[in-house]
């Protein structure tokens, strides 16, 4: 490395900054921040110890990151965003140049320098939104916030005095990709990092693994100091605050277990206790945490719980219970959501609701600083089974967006789980993103409908071209002298053969004009004597008036008689007509196995009774669950 040698500004022992592009080395003997500008050495302060955080790093590790050249930790920075704090590794390379390794809450995310693209100033940004970098990339701002130069070990890039307020915004992108906009005190960018969360394995570093270490990592017995009942520290190495589950007070865990929030009994009774294990998805979760947080729309208070869970290698989970509606949810990479359309996975999410939840009470361990009344905007987008939620904390720009995707499950499924004795309790309504017992139903019985309705038109098309086969046909004049309904004036029409079982169709064609023509029928079989008695008229009126010429009834009437069995036959017919007119003539007309359009139109109608009454329910059921929602299908009057 090229080194570069000075005399401590405060004590004069040799200062060594390894790495020629380091400005600030702290001093080993008298532990001042030794700072190089240009050629000048000055004296930064002092910097105060070591924040303890349960760093499994040490200075002068070596490591390689995916096969690039070698590196060492050459300085470490302890910064503190007010709620926390977490270092940042600074990794030296033998040509001089260097990358950052942050280490929060157990993750790693390797960060190598880019060139500086035009970005917003430091009070333009806006979390939550999509920022353009050019050849960096798309982002999400994901984190908009100032934290404190706490402390430093070893040397750093720059040349910043201990104490200074630092700006910064942390950009999620695509496919887990990272990145870092430094503000540094002021603000415009000065600094642009690019990469992504790694683990340790990747990067070729053995972590510590000393008898503090060790210890560190298994749960801690401790007692609250308010109640003296016992406390079990599920999660030591990254527990903020512990609601203790005896009397409900409120402990930070960073500081001594100092009680934040006295309260005198737990506030609330979590359906599945803290401590409880069960496995999801093959990770044995273990509760750590319970939360109870709450929407109000229009004076109406809408809660749930949140139940949150924990297992060493797999970091935090939530089981979300609603109404007794169940979801485990995981976080997601913001900058693989698309803010604006809520696109993830390529699956695009319909916005249901959007809130501010505020937390009400809580019980148990939690990662972050969480207190009574914080309060978060909350965007919730579903696509059954699935729920895309956005939690946005903001403060003037500053804050943070995590999004996080939900998903339905079963309650006896999460019981047996859980390993909870009897049955669920029983849930309430419908879940937003609770998946319809219909849904998955109604495409394929459509398909399915649809088919069987033309397979019907089909086969009815095919019997009205090859079927009704004509046996007779026959003009009838009745004698003028004869009165209407008297025997005399009876026809008989035939013989003709029906030849297979079917229906016979009788169509009389008269022109009557403003009358009428009535006939009296009979269908004998003349081997049996059998007879089929129908009636059949033919009525047609017309005119003018003043709404100009109408018209009604027809010259053509047809009549059914179902199921005739093969024979002879012969139809009698016996007519009426209206007194004191000529009595008319018709056509006759007799054909057999005649397929009827109304038969083909009543079995469509019964194919389609399953499908109507599907789609119905389906349709119900979405009315239930958008009812809650920013958008209900159906508005009730309640609201208006
Ligand atoms: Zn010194
Ligand atoms: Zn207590």
């Amino acid at each position: 490395m090229s080194g570069f040698q000075a005399s401590c500004p405060s004590c004069g022992a040799t200062v060594v900054f390894a790495l020629g592009s380091s400005l600030l080395r702290v001093c080993e003997h008298c532990g001042v921040a030794v700072a190089r500008q240009g050629a000048e050495i000055k004296n930064y302060g002092k910097v105060a110890g070591l924040i303890p955080t349960p760093s499994v790093l040490a200075l002068g590790m070596d490591g390689d990151y995916e096969g690039a050249p070698p590196f060492r930790l050459v300085g470490r920075l302890q910064l503190d965003w007010g709620q926390g704090t977490w270092d940042e590794w600074m990794l030296g390379f033998a040509d001089g140049s260097w990358a950052w390794l942050s280490e929060a809450q157990g993750r790693f995310h390797y960060m190598g320098h880019a060139p500086v693209p035009p970005a917003p100033a430091f009070d333009d940004l806006e979390v939550g939104h999509t920022l353009d970098l050019g050849k960096a990339g798309t982002f999400v701002v994901a984190e908009v916030r100032s934290a404190r130069f706490a402390t430093a070990q070893g040397e750093l890039p720059f040349a910043v005095a201990p104490g200074s307020e630092l700006h910064y915004a942390d950009l999620s992108g695509p496919g887990g990709q990272f990145a870092t906009l430094d503000y540094g005190t002021g603000h415009t960018a000065e600094s642009l990092y690019v990469g992504r969360e790694v683990t340790l394995a990747d990067l070729g570093l053995r972590p510590r693994g000393d008898e503090e270490r060790r210890k560190g990592t298994r749960a801690e017995s401790l007692k609250c100091p308010k109640c003296a009942g016992p406390l079990e520290v599920r999660a030591p190495d990254q527990t903020q605050r512990i609601a203790c589950p005896w009397c409900g007070s409120l402990l930070d865990a960073t500081h001594d277990f100092e009680i934040l929030d006295v309260l005198s009994k737990p506030p609330m009774r979590p359906l599945i206790p803290l401590g409880t294990q069960g496995r999801l998805r093959g990770v044995p979760w273990t509760v750590i945490g319970v939360m109870e947080r709450s929407v109000t729309v229009e004076g109406v208070r809408y809660p749930w719980t949140e139940y949150l869970l924990y297992e060493a290698r797999h970091g935090f989970r939530w089981l979300v219970e609603a109404k007794r509606h169940w979801s485990f949810v995981e976080p997601l990479n913001p900058g693989d959501v698309d803010p604006d359309s809520a696109i993830y996975g390529g699956e695009r999410f319909a916005h249901f609701q959007s809130g501010e939840a505020r937390v009400d009470h809580v019980l148990g361990e939690f990662y972050w600083t969480v207190a009574r009344g914080e309060t978060t905007e909350t965007d919730d987008y579903v696509k059954p089974p699935r729920m895309l939620s956005k939690e946005t904390t903001r403060e003037g720009n500053r804050g943070e967006v995590n999004w996080s995707l939900g998903t339905y499950l079963p309650a006896d499924e999460l019981w047996k789980a859980f390993g909870q004795k009897g049955e669920p309790p029983e849930s309430e309504g419908i879940a937003p993103h609770q998946p319809s017992p219909w849904s998955d139903s109604v495409g394929p019985v459509w398909r399915s409908a649809a088919f069987a309705v033309a397979a019907i038109v089909l086969v009815f098309l095919f019997l009205s071209i090859t079927g009704g086969k004509t046996l007779h046909r026959q003009s009838v004049s009745i004698p003028p002298v004869v009165a209407p309904g008297s025997p005399e004036a009876a026809a008989f029409a035939g013989p003709f053969f029906v030849t297979s079982d079917g229906n016979l169709q009788v169509r009389v064609v008269s022109p009557v004009s403003n009358t009428w023509l009535y006939l009296d029928g009979a269908l004998i079989n003349e081997e049996t004597g059998a007879v089929d008695e129908f009636d059949v008229e033919v009525s047609y009126y017309s005119g003018s008036d003043s709404d100009g010429s109408w018209s009604e009834g027809s010259t053509t009437a047809t009549e059914y008689i179902p199921r005739v069995p093969p024979g002879r036959y012969l139809l009698r017919l016996e007519p009426q007509w209206e007194a004191g007119r000529t009595p008319p003539e018709y056509q006759l007309t007799v054909r057999s196995r005649v397929p009827r359009f109304s038969y083909a139109l009543l079995a469509i109608l019964a194919v389609l009774v399953w499908p109507v009454l599907l789609v119905w329910r389906w349709f119900r059921f979405e009315v239930g669950r958008w009812s809650e929602s920013d958008h209900p299908w159906i508005s009730s009057s309640e609201d208006e």
